[in-house]
């Protein structure tokens, strides 16, 4: 890797149903850019009968967190296997500081910048009232993303089933599920804050709307 095109990289954080994945695929498809969220590139390698693919599969079915070794595994992987010629986008990782310190550390570690935070800004009411009416096809279990929600869809849009309520949102895990977070993320913002990669993002409006926001916003800091 040469010092002149070093690949860029952003994060994209924020609490549960606040859109990031949508946003964060929204923009590296638009950028041209690597997605990267933990579920979505584990699932990858899960499928190429990798042995980190493999470790992680055992974990995924046992519902456990993964331990910081497979994490740095993870990523070490993602940044030798994705092409880097452009930039990539992280989605919902790194969410404690812990993970922060380790994922800084890889990145110098293959001669990458200290990556930007776009962080997608709903007060914790907003996120509470957004899961609360998260759906669900009562068919086929598609979740319902927050896009047709925001649109009203009644029906679901892979086998035309109704949409209904999801039942185990119970509203005591979401509070203390949402709690953790904020909790958590609170350090990871702090730090982006205080060596100026931070990019607070109004994530209430609509999805089209966050989109051009979080566009222009990084048009103006000339990051893209
Ligand atoms: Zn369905």
């Amino acid at each position: 890797m040469n010092h002149i095109n070093k690949p860029k990289v952003f994060i994209i954080l924020g609490p549960q149903g606040s859109g990031k994945t949508t946003q964060a695929v929204y923009l590296s498809n638009a950028l041209g850019w690597q997605y990267f969220s933990m579920g979505y590139y584990t699932r990858k390698i899960q499928s190429q009968k990798s042995q980190i693919g493999k470790l992680s599969h055992k974990y995924y079915l046992k519902g456990k967190l993964f331990p910081t070794y497979l994490i740095e595994s993870i990523i070490r992987l993602a940044l030798k296997d994705y092409d880097l010629s452009k930039g990539i986008v992280f989605e919902g990782f790194p969410r404690t500081i812990r993970q922060n310190i380790l994922f800084e550390k890889i990145l110098k570690q293959n001669n990458i910048d200290q990556p930007y935070v776009i962080y997608l800004d709903i007060p914790k009411e907003m996120v509470y009232k957004r899961l609360a009416s998260r759906k669900i096809c009562a068919i086929c279990a598609k979740p319902v993303s927050f896009e047709e929600n925001m649109n009203f869809k009644k029906t679901c849009s892979k086998c035309g089933g109704k949409l209904v309520i999801r039942l185990d949102d119970n509203p005591e895990i979401i509070r203390e599920r949402v709690a953790l977070f904020y909790r958590e993320i609170k350090h990871v913002i702090n730090h982006y804050r205080s060596i100026k990669r931070l990019i607070k993002i109004d994530g209430t409006p609509n999805i089209k709307k966050v989109s051009s926001l979080m566009f222009d916003q990084l048009t103006k800091l000339k990051l893209i």
